[in-house]
C-alpha cells in the first residue's frame, strides 16, 4: 500500500480521505472498534470550517451546530471572530463525533480501507517502506507495510514512541473536570467562561439541550482516575461562578489533565507526525482539533504529489517546515489563555484583567488573537516565490461562472489556477489543475494549492510565466510529455523540484 495511517480520529481521517481522493491506495487502522459517542472537541473554527468546505462538508455542520461570534477569557477582553474576512466569522460549536461521522463517511465513499479494532504497536523503516505491527482483537498478529506511515495516534502515539521521538514540554493543569449535563437554567452567554480565586467553570452547548461543563478546583488535585460526581461539579460551579445552572443527569463524568508539548520534527524518514501525536495543550482557545485536522491538509496533497511522481520528495520536507511553527503557536496562544483563568491570586487575576482593558483599548491585539486562534492569521514562509501572496491563505475568492467560489473549485482537490486567459496555458494539466477565472476584480493570477494557500502569485505574467509555475507546482505536463528513448539521450525525466 502507498501510505498506512495509523488512528481514525479528525487528523487521520481528513488525511486519509484526501488521499484516498487524489488516487493513493490508503488504509487506516483504529484501536477503537466502534465510532466513539463520547466528545472531547467541540468547537471548529474559522480555517477549519474553510478546509471543511474545500471538501464540501461544512453546510452539513453548519446546519447542526451553533454559532459563537466571540469568546472572552480576560475579563473585558473580547475575542471577536465577527470581524473576520471569511464565510465563517465565528467558532461552530459541535461535538468533535459530528466531525468524525463527515470524515469517516467521506474517506469510506472515497475507498479508504478502514481496519477497525486494529492496533499499531511498532514500527520499522528501511529506504523503501516502512513495516508497522499490528495486533487484533483475537490476539493474532500481522506486520503490514507501506511506502510512507502518517502516526495520527493522538497524545500518547505508539509512532512517536516507536520512533524514540522526543515529546517535550510540561503538565499545565491537572484535576480538570468535565461534565457533559443537561441544565435547569441556561447560562446568560452561550459560552461561558468565568474564574475567581476558587477556581473556574465553563459551560458550552452542544446545540440539542446538552451541555459541556469543565470546571477546575484550585485546591484539589486528585489522579485522574479518581471517581467524580455530578456533586463535586455542581459545588465547584457554585464556587466559581455562583450558580450550577441546577445540572443534572450527567452522561459523561470525567478527570482530565493536560499537557503542554510538541516534538521537535513532525518527519522521521518515511514517517509523519500529526495532530495529537505531535502537540497538544489544554482545550483553552479550543484548538487542538482544529490544529490536527489542518495538519493532514497540509500533508495530505504532498504524499500524493510525491507518491505520483509529480514532485520530488523535498516537498514532504515543507510539511514539518509549515506546520511545525503553526503548533509552536497555538501551544503558547493556548497557554496565555489557560492562565489567564488559572491565575493564583487575586492580584494577578486583576493586573492579567487590567492587561486585558488595555488591549481591548487597542482592539489590535483582539484582532490579532481573533486571527490566531481561528486559525484565518495562519501564513507559511516559503521560499518558492517572490510575490506577497505567495504562501498565504487565499480567501473565498468569488469566480465568474461556475463554480462561484474558490472553496468550490478547490472540492476537486486539486490547485486551481485563478486569472484570466489562462485555460490554455493550464489545457495539458487537465486533471491536475482546475482553471478559474476571477470575478471582476481580482488583479494577480494565482495558483492555489489544495490547501487553500497561495503556492505562486504574479501580476500579469506572460503564458510562459504561468507554464513554468505549473512545471514547478505540478510536474510536467503529461500530455506534453515525451519519453525520449533511454538509448538516445540517456536521462529520465526528474519530478518537479520544489
Ligand atoms: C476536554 C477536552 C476538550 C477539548 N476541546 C477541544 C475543542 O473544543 N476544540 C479542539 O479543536 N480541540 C479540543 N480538544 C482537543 C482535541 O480533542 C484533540 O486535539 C483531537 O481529538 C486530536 O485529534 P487527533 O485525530 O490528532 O487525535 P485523537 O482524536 O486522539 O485520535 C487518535 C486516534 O488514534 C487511535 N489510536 C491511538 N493509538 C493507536 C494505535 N496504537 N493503533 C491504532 N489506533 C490508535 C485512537 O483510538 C484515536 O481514535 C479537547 C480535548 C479535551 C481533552
Amino acid at each position: 500500500m502507498d501510505v498506512l495511517v495509523i488512528g481514525a480520529g479528525p487528523t487521520g481521517l481528513l488525511l486519509a480521505g484526501d488521499l484516498a481522493k487524489s488516487d493513493v491506495d490508503v488504509t487506516v487502522v483504529e484501536r477503537r472498534d466502534r465510532e466513539s459517542h463520547l466528545s472531547r472537541a467541540f468547537s471548529l473554527h474559522a480555517r477549519t470550517m474553510e478546509q471543511l468546505d474545500a471538501r464540501g462538508l461544512a453546510d452539513e455542520l453548519l446546519r447542526i451546530g451553533t454559532r459563537v461570534r466571540s469568546l472572552r477569557p480576560l475579563g473585558r477582553v473580547d475575542i471577536d471572530f465577527s470581524g473576520l474576512r471569511t464565510r465563517f466569522p465565528f467558532m461552530l460549536i459541535t461535538p468533535q463525533w459530528e466531525v468524525e461521522r463527515l470524515l469517516v463517511r467521506r474517506a469510506e465513499e472515497a475507498g479508504v480501507t478502514m481496519l477497525r479494532g486494529v492496533q499499531a504497536t511498532a514500527i520499522r523503516q528501511d529506504p523503501d517502506g516502512v513495516d508497522v505491527d499490528v495486533s487484533y482483537p483475537d490476539g493474532a498478529t500481522a506486520t503490514l507495510r507501506a511506502r510512507y506511515v502518517v502516526g495520527a495516534d493522538g497524545a500518547g502515539s505508539a509512532v512517536r514512541r516507536s520512533l524514540g521521538m522526543p515529546f517535550p514540554g510540561k503538565p499545565v493543569v491537572s484535576s480538570m473536570m468535565l461534565a457533559d449535563v443537561l441544565l435547569e437554567r441556561e447560562p446568560d452567554r452561550i459560552l461561558n467562561l468565568a474564574g475567581n480565586e476558587h477556581g473556574f467553570t465553563f459551560f458550552a452547548p452542544f446545540g440539542d439541550g446538552w451541555y459541556r461543563v469543565i470546571a477546575w478546583d484550585r485546591a484539589r488535585r486528585v489522579p485522574d482516575d479518581a471517581p467524580l460526581t455530578l456533586a463535586e461539579v455542581r459545588d465547584t460551579t457554585r464556587r466559581t461562578i455562583g450558580d450550577d445552572l441546577g445540572m443534572h443527569d450527567p452522561r459523561w463524568l470525567s478527570r482530565f489533565h493536560s499537557d503542554e508539548r510538541q516534538v521537535p520534527r513532525y518527519r522521521e524518514g518515511r514517517v509523519f507526525l500529526a495532530g495529537d501525536a505531535a502537540h497538544i495543550h489544554s482545550p483553552a482557545g479550543g484548538m487542538g482539533m482544529n490544529t490536527g485536522m489542518q495538519d493532514a491538509a497540509n500533508l495530505g496533497w504532498k504524499l500524493a504529489a510525491v507518491l505520483q511522481g509529480r514532485a520530488d520528495d523535498a516537498l514532504l520536507d515543507s510539511y514539518h517546515a509549515e506546520r511545525h511553527p503553526v503548533g509552536r503557536a497555538v501551544v503558547r496562544v493556548s497557554h496565555a489563555l489557560l492562565t489567564a483563568v488559572t491565575a493564583r491570586t487575586r492580584l494577578v487575576r486583576a493586573l492579567r484583567i487590567v492587561a486585558g482593558a488595555v488591549a481591548h483599548r487597542l482592539g489590535v491585539v483582539e484582532a490579532r488573537a481573533a486571527r490566531g486562534i481561528s486559525g484565518i492569521g495562519i501564513a507559511y514562509r516559503t521560499p518558492w516565490g517572490a510575490h506577497p501572496l505567495t504562501g498565504r491563505r487565499v480567501p473565498d475568492l468569488r469566480l465568474a461562472g461556475e463554480p462561484a467560489r474558490l472553496y468550490e473549485a478547490l472540492r476537486q482537490g486539486t490547485f486551481v489556477l485563478v486569472g484570466r486567459e489562462v485555460a490554455a496555458v493550464a489545457a495539458p494539466w487537465a486533471g491536475r489543475v482546475a482553471v478559474a477565472s476571477p470575478a471582476a476584480g481580482l488583479r494577480p493570477t494565482l495558483l492555489v494549492r489544495p490547501d487553500g494557500y497561495a503556492a505562486w502569485a504574479a501580476e500579469d505574467p506572460t503564458p510562459e510565466e504561468v507554464g513554468k509555475a505549473l512545471t514547478r507546482w505540478l510536474g510536467e505536463a503529461p500530455a506534453r510529455r515525451r519519453e525520449p528513448s533511454r538509448a538516445m539521450t540517456g536521462r529520465r525525466h526528474a519530478p518537479a523540484r520544489h
